[in-house]
């Protein structure tokens, strides 16, 4: 700890960790090398093929470390050429556009590398046994669902978690719609393991919903925890 504190009012340690042996001309050499770098990364992510990006998969997430990492290094360090990145870059490249050939050839490769969609919700229910939809956690997945307007379960027929993050989710016709599990906060947060009052009930765990007397398990998941269940139908 003392010697923390040492090194703490030491004037070396600021200018260490601030400037180190920076001067006037390195400085200039950073500007120059920066430069050339990002222009490096312009360059090759236009020739990835890649128009833009909303949504990155793991697969373009490690493509993007792999260039991002490789073009760090030589922008500050004065000791790193840049043609060894340069050569990074280009294998980088050369690894990317090989396997998304033959992940677009061979469906196995593709899912290999990219993952497959996921069905989270069918019927207005969570899918059971979706061990992906609990690492999505429950927070994310309904703010997607209210961003899409959505305020409770009943309202969608099929979700399906695609490959790149994005939910796709295809609605029940109005009439249709059935008694589903809130996703709205106020209500969310009305969950209870006590029913006294007879009605229409949500499993907070599987979306499962029930006419229900008492308190009881869910048939479907055995979880204990129930909402009030909605039925509006969803305005846009
Ligand atoms: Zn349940």
């Amino acid at each position: 700890m003392s010697n923390i504190l040492t090194l703490l009012n030491h004037e070396k340690f600021f200018s260490d960790v601030f400037l180190y042996d920076l001067d006037f001309s390195y400085a200039i050499e950073i500007i120059f090398r920066t430069t050339v770098m990002f222009s490096i990364i312009l360059i090759f992510l236009r020739l990835t093929g890649k128009k833009g990006i909303r949504q990155l998969s793991i697969f373009e997430v490690a493509i993007i470390i792999a260039l991002g990492s490789a073009a760090g290094d030589p922008m500050i360090d004065q000791e790193m050429a840049i043609i060894p990145s340069l050569i990074a870059f280009i294998s980088t490249l050369i690894l990317y556009r090989s396997i998304t050939y033959f992940a677009a050839k061979y469906s196995k490769v593709e899912s290999l590398i990219e993952g497959q969609p996921i069905y989270v919700i069918e019927d207005g229910k969570f899918s059971l046994n979706v061990k992906e939809a609990q690492t999505l956690g429950k927070d994310e997945f309904f703010a997607e669902m209210r961003e899409s307007n959505i305020s409770h379960v009943g309202q969608v027929k099929t979700a399906i978690l695609e490959t790149n993050g994005k939910l796709s989710i295809f609605y029940f016709e109005q009439d249709q719609v059935k008694y589903g599990l809130p996703i709205l906060p106020k209500e969310y947060n009305k969950k209870t393991i006590d029913i006294t009052v007879p009605n229409h009930y949500a499993c907070t765990t599987c979306g499962e919903t029930a006419y229900l007397h008492y308190s009881t398990s869910c048939s479907r998941c055995q979880g204990v925890e129930w909402v009030l269940a909605a039925k509006d139908c969803r305005v846009t």
